[in-house]
């Protein structure tokens, strides 16, 4: 494996002093890693600089064609000061199934894992200490060759920024309201639901600015060919609770896959709850939500990893899910998932890699 350089930044930044009022996104580390693509030669250069501007080729691909991928994971501080990663191999291997699909190379996964690791390690003082606060990571790919045609580029560069962020949930886990989107879809059948891809974001915050200024959390999406059937929740995955039994929308090709879906599907059995996997028709999740068979929705994903539902609307409707409260299903759930993430509950999956 290449040898990864370290040039360290000759002017630190003062760390945030306050970690309650970090926000998410807004603040970032020293440093940041590098490393460059070309066709024929592979993965090279890969390297650990201070952090700052790109300097492109206004006619670079990504900038008109929007050739770029990312990925989301977090650096957790144990009680006792040590710091972990969760499944980050699954976040490389995921982002390769998004390059794939955009054209794009596949990651040298082993060196991006070896790239965060040098990164985190010269940035470490930077991960909070705050329980529930994080240290967000925001791995990036792409696409950097200076040509108008519509191509798949021969060169990209891979990047990865970190950035500390605060608890989610400052008190406690709050239900949000969503509103479900039956006018604008998300994903299509055939097309990049089941990547990381910049476009799926940018297609996606227009119906989120209606529905925040209607006064919701979020918008929960309708697949793109019929528009009846639940996909996800702007970057979370679905799942209702029917007493002690989980269900979430099967994988379709349209839903990104979310490690934190797969973690919270694999816990959940072995806590002793049912899960199922399969498509679910909004209109028999509002009559079960109704008829009180349906006990809880949530959405799970690595920023809030899980965020209960208190309110949903669809049309004229709106309905409140266990009196907007957290039920006992998602609380148990992000307590045991949480507890995994700061080393206070033991990890028998393996999910963890200690820093
Ligand atoms: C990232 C993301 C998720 C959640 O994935 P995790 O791996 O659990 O963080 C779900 N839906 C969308 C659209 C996403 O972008």
């Amino acid at each position: 494996m290449e040898k990864i350089a370290v040039t360290l930044s000759q002017n630190l930044k003062a760390k945030p002093e306050d970690e309650s009022k970090l926000g998410f996104g807004r603040v970032f580390t020293d440093h940041m890693f590098l490393m460059n693509y070309e066709e024929g030669k592979g993965w090279f250069n890969p390297r650990v600089v201070p952090y700052g501007d790109f300097a492109l080729d206004p006619a670079c691909v990504v900038f008109h064609y929007g050739q770029a991928i990312f990925e989301g994971t977090k650096c957790y501080r144990r009680a006792d000061g040590g710091l972990q990663l969760f499944r980050p191999e699954e976040n490389f291997a995921r982002m390769s199934r998004s390059a794939e699909r955009m054209g794009m190379p596949h990651l040298d996964e082993a060196l991006a894992l070896e790239g965060l690791k040098a990164l985190i390690d010269v940035d470490q003082d930077w991960v909070p200490h705050n329980d529930g606060a994080s240290l967000y990571i925001r791995p990036t790919m792409i696409s950097t060759d200076v040509h108008l045609g519509v191509h798949a580029s021969k060169t990209y560069l891979f990047f990865i920024i970190m950035s500390p962020s605060g608890a989610y949930y400052k008190e406690g886990l709050k239900p949000v309201g969503i509103y479900v989107e039956d006018e604008y879809v998300r994903a299509v059948r055939g097309g990049t639901g089941f990547t990381k891809c910049a476009g799926n974001y940018a297609a996606s915050i227009y119906a989120s600015e209606i529905a925040e200024k209607k006064g919701y959390a979020q918008v929960l999406w309708l697949d793109g060919v019929e528009q009846k059937y639940v996909e996800e929740v702007g970057s979370m995955n679905m799942m209702f609770a029917y007493g002690s039994k989980i269900v979430t929308p099967a994988l379709n090709g349209s839903i990104l896959p979310g490690i934190t879906r797969k973690s919270i599907l694999t816990l959940a059995q072995q806590l002793g709850f049912e899960v199922e996997e399969k498509k679910l028709a909004m209109a028999d999740i509002f009559e079960d939500i109704k008829s009180g068979k349906c006990t809880e929705a949530f959405g799970t994903g690595t920023a809030a990893v899980i965020s209960p539902v208190g309110e949903l609307a669809w049309g004229d409707e709106k309905l409140t899910i266990n009196g907007g409260e957290i039920g006992p299903v998602a609380q148990k759930l992000y307590d045991t998932l949480t507890g995994i993430q700061y080393g206070r509950v033991a990890d028998e999956n393996g999910w963890i890699v200690k820093l």
